[in-house]
């Protein structure tokens, strides 16, 4: 899983952008206004580490004001970089306008191995990371909302919220500074497996379309289509799990240390616990092993999940590809090479920032939680169940016949809060997969699915800023 670094992935999306500008409307400076990064913050700071003292190296950018707050992850990579952090920041403004969450685009990054530090000394490189971004004012429930990213999980969370409670004392919606919060701290229940199950839900809305899937020489439905998945950390196991629990197979799963294959279909539970166990994914009972870990971005497979880092496939590996949908769980996993050899071979690429969408989707549902101080369903749960029982009631009286156990219980519960996330999480997915597939067919002159998934983000960052009035 090399990251190849060899140009600009900033320049990339850049690239992307004007490929889609060209499809709409708006005035070049509107366009260069949504294009550009509003405000990037680089900074160093020092942290005791054993007897030494170390400068971090560290980042965070906003990349667009047109809604606030500004929401986007921050991770812990050595290879964070400006260009990486800019890019990404871009990448969640387009995000979030394609699943209409109400907030500009930014992320944030420090540059170090994660696995290099004890809990005790990450947890004061996040807790000084916090404060430099308190001091700036590049974090707040109505300024700038940070969320895991790679590397970072609920743990770095609770750190950072709690850094920002103790400087802000007696800020009412201070819960809302970050979202991906454990749920004892805030947190919203279906948030850590959100974005792997927007990337099924997603790749479902897909293959639910015949006319689609016909052009693939595909079946319609996710049942037994043959599913690779790059990456077991959050992501790639929560997608693994759900196309699973969908009736898919996953058929191969790669990490750093290579890749497993077992055509009759892996549970990634299973492979997850053995990986905790031996340390590595090799030489799972049942798998055959494949020592490198890219052999398995080149298998023969319906769908290809990328869920680990930026351009893992690129131009050199691109021609050996052999999958029909490429679902990208990753931000950036396809180099603008890649996306160009398969728009020629008829590979579908369904892109990032809406496809892996889910996360911040489900952040924008904490972040309401958060500022509304409920838990969804705690209001309707009981109401909604009382009246269901009623209505069942009234219908077995009249008809005279009884419903079984199983349909009882499933007609009669009142949502819990996880149903309401899971429900909101599917409608968001399920529109945005339309949408921008009625704009590319109505659009046939637009090459990829990228390029219109573009389309509908700059149409709607525009309107915002049109509707400013920055641009009189
Ligand atoms: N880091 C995730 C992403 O790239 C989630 C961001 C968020 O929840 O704000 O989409």
């Amino acid at each position: 899983m090399a990251v190849q670094h060899e140009y600009s992935f900033f320049d990339a999306v850049q690239e992307s952008f004007d490929k889609a500008a060209k499809f709409t409307s708006w005035d070049p400076g509107i366009l260069e206004q949504i294009k550009q990064c509003n405000s990037v913050y680089r900074m160093h700071f020092p942290v005791k580490i054993g007897d030494k003292i170390e400068v971090i190296k560290a980042y965070r950018v906003q990349h667009s004001h047109h809604k606030t707050p500004c929401k986007g992850g921050i991770r812990f990579s050595t290879a964070v970089n400006l260009d990486e952090v800019m890019a990404l920041a871009a990448l969640m403004t387009y995000k979030c306008a394609i699943v209409n969450v109400p907030f500009g685009g930014a992320k944030g990054g420090i540059s170090i191995d994660p696995k290099k530090y004890t809990p005790f000394e990450l947890e004061k490189i996040t807790r000084r990371y916090t404060s430099e971004l308190i001091k700036k004012n590049f974090i707040g429930p109505g300024t700038d909302v940070p969320a895991p990213d790679y590397g970072t999980g609920e743990r770095e969370m609770a750190w950072i919220l709690d850094t920002y409670i103790s400087m802000r004392p007696g800020e009412v919606d201070a819960l809302g500074c970050v979202t991906g919060k454990p749920v004892t701290q805030g947190g919203v229940r279906g948030r850590k497996e959100a974005t792997g199950l927007g990337v099924f839900y997603g790749i479902r809305e897909v293959c639910k379309m015949p006319d689609v899937m016909e052009r693939l020489g595909l079946t319609v439905g996710v049942k037994e289509k043959r599913v690779v998945v790059q990456g077991l950390g959050n992501v790639g196991y929560h997608a693994a799990k759900f196309f699973r629990e969908g009736g898919a197979k996953v058929i191969a799963i790669a990490e750093f240390e290579g890749a497993i294959m077992n055509l009759n279909g892996l549970n990634e539970e299973e492979v997850f616990q053995h990986r905790k166990k031996t340390g590595s994914i090799l030489d799972f009972p049942g798998a055959t092993n494949l020592p490198v870990s890219g052999e398995a971005l080149e298998l023969e497979c319906d769908i290809l999940i990328p869920a680990a880092l930026e351009n893992v496939i690129n131009g050199e590996n691109a021609p050996r590809v052999k999958a029909k949908i490429i679902g990208e769980a990753a931000n950036g996993p396809l180099t603008p090479e890649a996306d160009e050899e398969f728009v020629k071979r008829g590979i579908l690429v369904v892109p990032d920032m809406y496809l892996n969408a889910g996360g911040v989707t489900v952040s924008y549902f904490e972040w309401l939680k958060n500022l509304s101080h409920v838990r969804y369903g705690r209001l309707e749960k009981r109401f909604t169940e009382n009246l269901n029982t009623e209505i069942l009631q009234q219908i077995e009286e009249l008809t005279g016949k009884r419903v079984n156990e199983t349909q009882r219980q499933f007609i009669m519960h009142g949502p819990d809060e996880v149903d309401l996330v899971y429900s909101g999480l599917e409608e968001t997915m399920i529109t945005a997969t339309r949408e921008i597939m009625d704009l590319w067919k109505n659009n046939p002159a637009i090459p990829d699915m990228r390029t219109a998934a573009y389309v509908v983000a700059i149409n709607k960052v525009g309107v915002a800023y049109a509707e400013l009035g920055i641009f009189p």
